[in-house]
């Protein structure tokens, strides 16, 4: 695996490669990140790993700085899948040339994108220059982050002629979304996320069967769960899954959630 942080070093290297497969990631490598990685090698495609722990996207200054970073450790694992580069800019290259800003309109102000104001304009901003630095023809992202796929799939795929692979989530043993954040839960709220995860997977079952009330109330039932389990919910939501429209139970839907659980805010979607 070569390791490259300069930009002009990366394109030298990957100039005559014609079946990219990107990762971008920020680091904290777990196995939601090797599966994507593993979707990439499968394609046969020379797979670029980037570790970047975008400042932009942190709408909160502690946010950004007790995010768990372990570049060491990501190193030997990236090493022993044998990905071919790992790019690890410098955070002023990144931003030292001119790139479109990009601004949300209200109909995509949903979700995160409601709770967590300029999060996806600073996602966009940052995949738009990675994505002009690496030049891919496959990019491999995370169904575990939904809005953030369905975003860039509607922002960037066309402008840089890409094909967007998008991953199931991997989730550990107890059935929490394996996420670079769990690292800053204790004991007792890895229990608590666990168990939400549990109820909430049987509940979208449910409805997909239609054995819950269409629409059980759910702001009734997310008052509920803050109370049981102690934490604060941003949304729950049930969305069309293509369009991220609220949904008509007809077409393929998903529940969507965030909260904020020990000062740690998770999301997931089932
Ligand atoms: P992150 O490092 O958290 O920015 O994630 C980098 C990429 O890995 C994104 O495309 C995420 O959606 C994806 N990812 C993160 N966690 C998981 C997971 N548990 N399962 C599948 N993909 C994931």
């Amino acid at each position: 695996m070569k390791i490259i942080t300069s930009i002009f070093e990366l394109n030298k290297e990957i100039k005559d490669y014609k079946n990219i497969g990107f990762v971008p990631t920020m680091g904290g490598i777990h196995l939601g990140h090797i599966s994507l990685i593993k979707a990439s090698q499968k394609r046969k495609s020379k797979t670029i790993v980037s570790i970047f722990v975008n400042p932009t996207q942190f709408n909160k200054a502690n946010d950004f700085k007790k995010y768990p970073r372990n570049i060491k450790k990501d190193i030997i694992s990236l090493k022993k899948l044998n990905v071919d580069y790992l790019f690890v800019p410098k955070t002023k290259d990144i931003f030292k040339f001119r790139a479109k800003k990009f601004v949300l309109k209200k109909k995509d102000k949903i979700l995160c994108a409601k709770f967590r104001k300029g999060h996806f304009e600073g996602v966009l901003n940052v995949m738009n220059r990675l994505m002009s630095i690496v030049k891919s023809k496959d990019l491999f992202m995370g169904e575990k982050d939904y809005q953030q796929l369905y975003l860039i799939r509607k922002f960037l795929s066309k402008k840089f002629n890409v094909r967007i692979n998008s991953c199931p989530t991997i989730r550990a043993k107890n059935k929490i979304a394996l996420s670079t954040r769990n690292k800053l839960l204790n004991k007792k709220s890895i229990k608590k996320a666990s168990d939400i995860a549990k109820l909430l997977n049987k509940t979208k079952f449910k409805s997909n069967l239609h054995l819950l009330k269409i629409n059980l109330n759910l702001p009734d039932f997310k008052q509920k769960l803050e109370k049981k389990f102690e934490i604060k919910i941003d949304y729950l939501e049930f969305r069309d899954e293509k369009s991220l429209k609220p949904t008509n139970f007809k077409n393929k839907f998903r529940l969507f959630v965030a909260y904020n659980i020990d000062n740690v805010r998770l999301i997931d979607n089932f």
